[in-house]
C-alpha cells in the first residue's frame, strides 16, 4: 500500500497481537523494523521465526515502557545503531479490569503505568530525535473504550483518553518540526488481550457491532501505515477508529 523503503520504524508491544500485525506490515512495506517486547519470550521467539525472511530487516529488543532509564537506554542505543528513525508507534498495553470499588491501587497504577506513562517516557525520547531530523510520525494506540468507557474499566479508559489528550497536545507542540503524531483506537481486535472475555460479553458485545464480527491485527496496521506514510502529511491530532462502526 505504501512504501517505507529507507525508514527505520519503533514498534512497542510488536511481538504479537496488533502489534505483531503492524510489525508485519511495516516489514512488508520495506522498512527497517525495531520491536519490542517486555516478557513474554516464547512469543517474541515465535515471531523471529515467522518472519525469518526479514531477518536482515528486524530488531527485536526487550525492555521495559515503565521504566525510564530503560526507555533512555533503548533511546541510546537506537542512535549508536542506527542514528535516527522516523516512526514511533506506541503500541504495549495492558488492561487490568475490575469495578472500581474492588479495584486494586496497584491494577490502577500498572495499567496507567503501561498505558500512559510509557507513552509518554516513549515520547519525550523520540521528539528530542525527530525535532533534529525535522520530520517524523507518532502513532500511539489507544481504544474505543476512551468513549465508551464499560463498567469495570475505569483504570483501562481513563488511561486511553489520557492518551488522546497527550496525542492532541504533544501534536501542536511539534508540528512546524514536521513531525506529526495521531491516535488509532481499535475496538475489539482478535488478540490475547480479549481472550478472557466470557462468552455471553463476547455475543453481547459483537450484536453491538454494526459490522457483526471482530476485527483482525492486519486491518489495525492499514491504518496505522497511512498515518505513518509521507501521504498522510496533513493529518495531525487526529483519531482514527478502527472499530466495525461501534
Ligand atoms: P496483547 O496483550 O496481545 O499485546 C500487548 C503487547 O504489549 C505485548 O507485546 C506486550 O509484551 C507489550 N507490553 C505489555 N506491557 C509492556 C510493558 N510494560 N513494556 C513494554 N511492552 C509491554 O495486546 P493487543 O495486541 O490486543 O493490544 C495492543 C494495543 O491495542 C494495546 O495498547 C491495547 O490497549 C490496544 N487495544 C486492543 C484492543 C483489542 O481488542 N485487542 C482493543 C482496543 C485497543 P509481551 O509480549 O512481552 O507481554
Amino acid at each position: 500500500m505504501f512504501d517505507f523503503e529507507g525508514q527505520t520504524i519503533i514498534i512497542t508491544g510488536g511481538t504479537r497481537g496488533i502489534g505483531k500485525g503492524i510489525s508485519e506490515a511495516f516489514l512488508k512495506a520495506g522498512a527497517r523494523v525495531i520491536t519490542t517486547y517486555s516478557t513474554n519470550e516464547s512469543a517474541a521467539a515465535r515471531f523471529k521465526r515467522d518472519n525469518e525472511q526479514f531477518a536482515g530487516s528486524l530488531d527485536v529488543r526487550k525492555f521495559d515502557v515503565t521504566g525510564y532509564e530503560e526507555v533512555e537506554e533503548f533511546f541510546r542505543y537506537i542512535e549508536t545503531e542506527y542514528g535516527s528513525f522516523e516512526v514511533l508507534v506506541n503500541n504495549a498495553g495492558i488492561r487490568k479490569d475490575s469495578v472500581l470499588a474492588m479495584m486494586k491501587e496497584s491494577d490502577w497504577h500498572d495499567v496507567m503505568n503501561v498505558n500512559l506513562t510509557g507513552i509518554f517516557y516513549m515520547c519525550k525520547l523520540a521528539v528530542m530525535s525527530l525535532m533534529r531530523k525535522r520530520y517524523g510520525r507518532i502513532i500511539n494506540i489507544g481504544s474505543v473504550m476512551e468513549r465508551y468507557a464499560f463498567e469495570g474499566q475505569a483504570n483501562y479508559a481513563a488511561s486511553k483518553a489520557g492518551l488522546v489528550a497527550l496525542t492532541r497536545s504533544l501534536s501542536k507542540e511539534v508540528a512546524t518540526r514536521g513531525i506529526t503524531v495521531n491516535c488509532v483506537s481499535p475496538g475489539f481486535i482478535t488478540t490475547e488481550l480479549i481472550h478472557d472475555l466470557p462468552d455471553k460479553l463476547r455475543e453481547a458485545y459483537l450484536a453491538r457491532i454494526p459490522l457483526k464480527r471482530f476485527g483482525e491485527p492486519e486491518e489495525v496496521a492499514a491504518c496505522v501505515l497511512f498515518l505513518a506514510s509521507r501521504e498522510a502529511s496533513y493529518v495531525t491530532g487526529s483519531l482514527l477508529e478502527v472499530a466495525g462502526g461501534l
